[in-house]
């Protein structure tokens, strides 16, 4: 197990992961299956392009114009009766939401869809201070019964089978020992889960759009939960990071037709609802935290990852994702854009090398998020800084010297095509390292190199 300041890097966790070969190949392939999905439902949207371009514009427009939006939206909310907090960081976040709670004498807490809460590490710092939290996706709840982070933004169980969750489910709810029929199974989260909602005295959600025009909060589910959570309890908490503020309703029109498309491709979400108020009787707040947002906004290129609506898209097309699970990444939001709003803070410096920058997570972004650029930059940062990963430091140095050098190059190339040839591949594997170790090497060529090949047939033209 490689480790850096006690923590463990991607290559050593992917290899990990890459034990379970069958659970490698199913995660790759269920992945891959949203990844269809989603190119199918926006071949439907003959407008998609434009609606990609429209997308990203909305989003760099609110983030380079933050401010007023923000002040925008505090003002409307204050007339619509909600009350805004503001959180510099995730420890600030948990005290505002823990005194809200005290103030109203909160035991139990029903909560769904925020990966802000994660970030903050809102559970633990509650649950420390004798209040029951309850995470309400069923994804969430069964990573929370295992006492585990997500290990994907949209789909945070993707990485278990429906037999270890009947397991968990007969240890935790008391279903049918065996029993692994996910129907069942949903069913019995919903019957327990419906008992948690009826308890609450608080609900908390994430939320997908903040809206200034309107001091109003959109909040897209698949299951009811946060609709369940919010309607239920008089107190209704709202947490949010800065860059989910959108300047109007159009914006929401037009980020709702891309987030489900790319994320499952669904047309839209089951639930889709807007809260602009209070219940009658009730109290509703919003928490909006930066925790770090803003000081990466002062680069122009890596400020462009806020322009994430959070689909998840760029995590199922990417290779490296799919093959190696969100619990490789040192960090709580894994895959690309996990690397983009992340790298600053992976004391290994390996998450920046945990991609192949072949660009398919900028492709299929719908607010055109230069990914692979980003990814690239970060590579820069930590070389500029000489926190590259163990080894590349001291051997990137020569072979950029040959890479940079036509006959050293070549000669390189007759070296190393010699040597695959009389060397068995087992024997090479040592030494391209975890990567090597999980793949087999191509045969090789027993004609000549590409670039002889290339100037005979150019010449021949
Ligand atoms: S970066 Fe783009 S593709 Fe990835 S989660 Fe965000 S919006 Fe989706």
């Amino acid at each position: 197990m490689a480790l850096i300041n006690g923590i463990e890097t991607h290559a050593s966790a992917a290899e990990t992961f890459l034990q379970d070969e069958e659970r490698v190949d199913w995660h790759d392939k269920a992945l891959w299956n949203l990844r269809h999905k989603r190119d199918l439902a926006a071949g439907t949207v003959p407008e998609w392009e434009q609606l990609k371009q429209l997308g990203s514009e909305i989003k760099l427009h609110t983030l380079s114009n933050l401010s007023r939006y923000l002040q925008e939206f505090e003002q409307n909310c204050q007339a619509n009766g909600i009350t805004v907090h503001w959180a510099k960081d995730g420890a600030e976040h948990n005290q505002i939401v823990h005194s809200l709670l005290q103030k109203h004498d909160v035991k139990l807490l029903v909560k769904s869809k925020s990966m802000l809460t994660e970030e903050c590490h809102l559970n633990p710092y509650l649950e420390d201070r004798g209040i029951e939290v309850i995470d309400t996706d069923l994804g969430e709840r069964i990573i929370q019964l295992r006492k585990e982070p997500p290990s994907h933004i949209v789909v945070p169980a993707i990485h278990l089978k429906k037999e270890e969750v009947g397991e968990l489910f007969h240890e935790h709810l008391g279903s049918e020992k065996g029993a692994s029929c996910p129907t069942y199974l949903t069913k019995q989260a919903r019957y327990h889960l419906r008992e948690k909602f009826l308890q609450a005295d608080a609900a908390l959600t994430g939320v997908n759009m903040a809206i200034a025009s309107e001091g109003a909060v959109t909040v897209c589910t698949n299951e009811g939960n946060a609709d369940m959570g919010a309607n239920l309890p008089n107190l209704q908490i709202h947490s949010m990071g800065l860059d989910k503020l959108v300047p109007n309703m159009d914006a929401v029109g037009v980020l709702s037709r891309m987030l489900a498309r790319n994320a499952t491709g669904q047309p839209i979400t089951s639930y889709t609802t807007t809260y602009k108020g209070p219940k009658p009787g009730g109290e509703m707040h919003v928490v909006m935290v930066d925790n770090g947002r803003t000081a990466l906004f002062k680069d122009e290129l890596i400020a462009e990852a806020y322009k994430c609506i959070r689909c998840g898209g760029c995590l199922n097309t990417c290779p490296v994702y799919r093959k190696s699970s969100g619990f490789s990444y040192n960090a709580l939001i894994p895959g690309p854009i996990g690397i983009a709003v992340s790298a600053h803070k992976d004391e290994t410096h390996s998450l920046a090398w945990a991609c192949t920058l072949c660009g398919s997570c900028t492709k299929v972004c719908p607010t055109k998020v230069p990914l692979d650029s980003i990814i690239a930059k970060w590579r820069r940062v930590h070389a500029e800084q000489n926190n590259l990963p163990y080894g590349k430091g001291s051997y990137m140095p020569y072979v950029g010297k040959l890479m940079g050098n036509e006959f050293l190059l070549n000669t390189g190339g007759k070296v190393a095509r010699t040597a695959l040839k009389i060397l068995p591949g087992s024997l090479m594997k040592p030494f391209s390292g975890a990567w090597g170790k999980s793949h087999e090497l191509p045969e090789v060529s027993t004609t000549d190199s590409f670039e002889t090949w290339f100037n005979k047939n150019r010449e021949n033209k």
